[in-house]
Formats: C-alpha cells, structure tokens, sequence
C-alpha cells in the first residue's frame, strides 16, 4: 500500500474528515485492523487565511511548498493538498516535489465527465468560485460548462465557509441559504453541484438535494485510495 500525504489544516475541520474517511476507505477495502498510511503536515490556517486576504499568494506558496516538501521527506508516495482554494498555487507546490501531486479539480471533473454531465454548478470560496484556476481548469482541461452563484450569493457562499463551517458551525439557515443557491443555479442550467470547498460536505450532502452534489472532500479521498492501492493515480 503506498502512503498518502497530506498537506491539511484548512481548515483542520475538513483535514479530520480526510483522516476518517481515508482510514474508513482503506478498511472498507482491505478489512481487519488495516487502516491507511498517511503523513501530515497540518499548518496554522490563522496564518494562512491572513496571507490569503490580504492577496499575498507567493508567500502562501512558499509556506505550502516548504510543508509539501516535509511530507514528501517523510515518505510520501503521493500529495494531496486538503483544500480547493490553495490549489490557487498547485503548480508552485507539484514543481517542488518529485511525488504525484493528485489534484482536486481533476478527481472531480472525472466524476464529472463519469455521470455524463456537462454542465456544472460550482460553490466554494470566492477564490474558487471567480478565479481561473478552477473555473477555467474545469472548463479549458475538462471541457464543462461552470455555472456560478450571483455576486450577493457568492458572498454568502464564502461568508458561511469561513464564519461558520471552518470553525466547525452547522447551522440550519446557513443550509436552507446554500439550497436555495442551489436551486437557482439549476434554473441557470446546472445539472449538478461542486461543492468546491472541502467543508461543504459538512453543511450540504446528497441527503439535501436531489441535485447531483459532487463532494470534493469524498471524491479526493476516493482518488487516494484507489491510487494507494493500485498505484495508478
Ligand atoms: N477548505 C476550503 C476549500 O476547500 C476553504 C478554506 C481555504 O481557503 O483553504 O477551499
């Protein structure tokens, strides 16, 4: 089995799903007390998150790259960087490392393309949501059509993420607010939903929506597992 890196703390709300669900998975597979090989680096999001809103990205790199560069150290076979945002500077981060560097995008218009859908909603953090990185991966790399939420819902969408659930707060409002997002994004042509940003499984999952809700955190994580146990990524 080929160990898993991780590069987490963004926040450490979503890491603790990926440790669950990456430990669940490699069970599920393989049974008994096996359980998945893992190296983590977690970093101090209040940090980060400052050099984030303050738009000061080469520093979020440099500070990304050195921990990409421990996990690989430590063993690594692959990395995975726990969140959508910072995949802003994943080409900064894979250039520093010999180790695959699975990608979160790709994993998830793979899904995507997979249930034969062509256009797509995405929610996330406004990085995600209105930069290129994302969007324009998804639609150049992958050929789908991205639909995004009003600016006014795009705020609400990114407020919730870091208010609320990157600090661990569910709410039922914050959840009644994300649904009715979700339904006018259909009316502008979704045919599904990216939950873009690795905290959203907390808030919103298929049990809330008939539309077809793509789990960035779960998808990610399938990703690993299959290539920790087959080595193809
Ligand atoms: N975890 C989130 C994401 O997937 C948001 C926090 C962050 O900015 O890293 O984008």
């Amino acid at each position: 089995m080929k160990t898993i890196g991780l590069l987490g703390g963004m926040s450490w709300q979503s890491t603790a799903h990926y440790y669950r669900l990456l430990n669940q998975g490699i069970n599920n597979q393989l049974g008994g007390l096996h359980s998945a090989k893992i190296v983590m680096v977690s970093i101090d999001f209040h940090f980060l998150e400052n050099l984030m809103r303050s738009g000061d990205w080469s520093s979020c790199a440099d500070h990304l790259t050195d921990a990409a560069r421990k996990i690989e150290a430590g063993g690594a076979d692959m990395l995975l960087i726990c969140t959508n945002t910072m995949h802003k500077v994943a080409e900064e981060i894979a250039a520093t490392v010999q180790i695959p560097l699975l990608h979160i995008a790709d994993a998830t218009a793979a899904n995507i393309k997979k249930s034969k859908l062509r256009c797509i909603g995405l929610l996330g953090t406004r990085f995600t949501m209105e930069e290129d990185f994302y969007r324009g991966r998804l639609s150049a790399k992958h050929g789908l059509e991205v639909v995004i939420p009003e600016a006014p819902d795009r705020k609400i969408i990114d407020d919730v993420i870091f208010d609320e659930l990157c600090q661990g707060i569910v709410s039922d409002t914050s959840r009644l607010e994300y649904l009715h997002i979700i339904g006018k994004m259909q009316a502008q042509g979704a045919e599904g939903i990216i939950a873009g940003c690795t905290e959203i499984g907390m808030l919103v999952t298929q049990d809330h929506t008939p539309t077809p809700l793509f789990d960035t955190t779960v998808i990610h994580v399938d990703a690993a597992i299959r290539f920790a146990l087959t080595g193809n990524p």
